[in-house]
């Protein structure tokens, strides 16, 4: 990874769940799990960004039944300003964002993603075919809205299979699945890292930050760093959207073998708090 990326934590609203169910072992309190979006900036191309976050639009999406019942079970809260106000904070319009990395399609990742009409989407192929296969109740039922997609989402799609594959040497373990990354913007900058269990194709970015520090962005393989480190992954109650629990516990355990022996590695979920806490003003 030669070329340097900026790199901030930005939350986009939450849902909030109780902890019991989110991970086992955890106490009975609900908890507030952040929306995370990463604000990248790329020398060349400009600002760029891994996921949306929450979006008002999701209560939009889910107004009519069946779809409702998506809100009942993850209630949202917004009380963020709106990524597009976020990103203005940082002088960045949402015309100047040429590239979307989207870790996997549930509502919390993608409901902004209609503010961005200019930008590449990056993906991978096993999400939008596991997707798109689906019937409406069976979207609904594995977390996807289909509202919320841009129309014109296909043809701005670009796959993250169809990018030269860029072996790591171990540089993110030795698990099966993390021996190599998809070269998403052809530079080496933006390694794809295919993370599948949580949904069929979801996908993690890992990169070099402008401060040198390497950063291993990991959606929804985990929902939190403690749950990584107690071995507290989540009850089969929240993994029942799951695509594919066996595949997500594999990949849970290779990021658990990978943070024990890489603690230079900044790995971050996306709906982890206290990580987002201690680096929420820091541009790194
Ligand atoms: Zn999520």
């Amino acid at each position: 990874m030669s070329t340097r990326i900026g790199f901030r934590w930005l939350r986009a609203g939450h849902c909030r769940h109780p902890e019991c169910i989110v991970q086992r072992g955890g106490r009975c309190r609900v908890v507030d799990y952040p929306s995370l979006v990463g604000l990248l900036h790329h020398p060349t191309r400009g600002p760029m960004l891994f996921d949306t976050g929450h979006h008002e639009r999701f209560l939009e999406a889910t107004q009519p039944f069946p779809e409702r019942l998506y809100r009942w079970v993850t209630p949202v809260g917004l009380d963020d300003a709106p990524l597009r106000q976020q990103l203005a904070d940082h002088g960045i319009g949402a015309h100047d964002i040429g590239h979307v990395f989207v870790s996997h399609l549930h509502a919390d990742h993608i409901a902004g993603l209609r503010d961005f009409p200019k930008a590449r989407l990056h993906a991978m192929r096993a999400e939008w075919d596991d997707m798109k296969r689906r019937g409406r109740i069976g979207a609904l039922r594995h977390g996807f809205l289909r509202a919320l997609m841009p129309a014109d989402m296909e043809p701005r799609l670009q796959f993250a299979e169809d990018s030269a594959r860029i072996d790591l040497h171990g540089a993110l373990g030795d698990g099966p699945g993390m021996q190599a990354g998809f070269d998403l913007l052809g530079d080496g900058s933006m390694l794809g890292i295919p993370l599948p269990g949580h949904t069929a194709g979801q996908m993690g970015l890992a990169f070099e930050t402008l401060g040198g520090r390497r950063v291993l962005l990991v959606a929804d393989a985990c929902w939190s760093l403690q749950a990584l480190d107690l071995d507290q992954p989540p009850t089969w109650l929240a993994t029942g959207i799951f695509a594919d629990r066996r595949a997500y516990r594999d990949t849970f355990h290779q990021l658990q073998a990978l943070r024990q022996s890489d603690r230079d590695l900044l790995m971050l979920p996306s709906h982890c708090g206290p990580s987002w806490e201690a680096i929420r003003h820091e541009s790194l």
